[in-house]
C-alpha cells in the first residue's frame, strides 16, 4: 500500500558489467569476435561460473551482471553511472546514432546503463568485456 506523500523506493538497478565475485546474473557470452551474445531468458551467474574454463578469467569469457552499488563504486558520479555515460558517448562519437533495434537482453527493465543512456548504452554494451583487475 502506498500513502499520499510517500514516494515508493526507486527500483533496484542492475550493473551490466560486474566482476564474478559480485555477479548474480549470467548476461551473455563473449564471442570470438569480442561481441556479447546475450542470454535470454535470464539465468543465474552460477551457470556461467560453473561452465567457465579455468585458463583465463571468467570475465573474459562471459558477461555477468549484479546489483548496482551506486556510491560504493568508483564510476558513480553522485547521480548516475559515469561508466555507462562514457561508453554510450564514445560509441556515438565513433559510430554515430545507435540502431533502434535493441539486443534481446535479460535485464533491460532494471539496467542502470539503459535507464540513463537509452539505446546508445545497449549498442556500446555489446562490445564490453569486463575488466576483472
Ligand atoms: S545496456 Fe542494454 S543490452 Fe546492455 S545490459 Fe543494459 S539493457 Fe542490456
Amino acid at each position: 500500500m502506498t500513502h499520499a506523500g510517500h514516494r515508493p523506493d526507486p527500483p533496484e538497478r542492475m550493473r551490466p558489467s560486474t566482476p564474478a565475485a559480485n555477479a548474480t546474473v549470467f548476461l551473455g557470452m563473449i564471442t570470438p569476435a569480442g561481441r556479447v551474445a546475450y542470454v535470454t531468458p535470464q539465468l543465474p551467474a552460477e551457470v556461467a561460473l560453473a561452465a567457465a574454463g579455468t585458463d583465463r578469467p571468467v570475465e573474459s569469457q562471459y558477461r555477468l551482471a549484479g546489483p548496482c552499488v551506486t556510491s560504493s563504486c568508483g564510476f558513480w558520479t553522485g547521480e548516475h553511472c559515469g561508466l555507462g555515460e562514457r561508453l554510450a558517448t564514445s560509441y556515438q562519437e565513433a559510430v554515430g546514432p545507435a540502431e533502434t533495434e535493441l539486443p534481446r537482453c535479460a535485464i533491460r527493465r532494471t539496467c542502470r546503463w539503459f535507464a540513463e543512456q537509452g539505446a546508445a548504452a545497449c549498442a556500446a554494451c555489446s562490445h564490453v568485456v569486463t575488466d576483472s583487475r
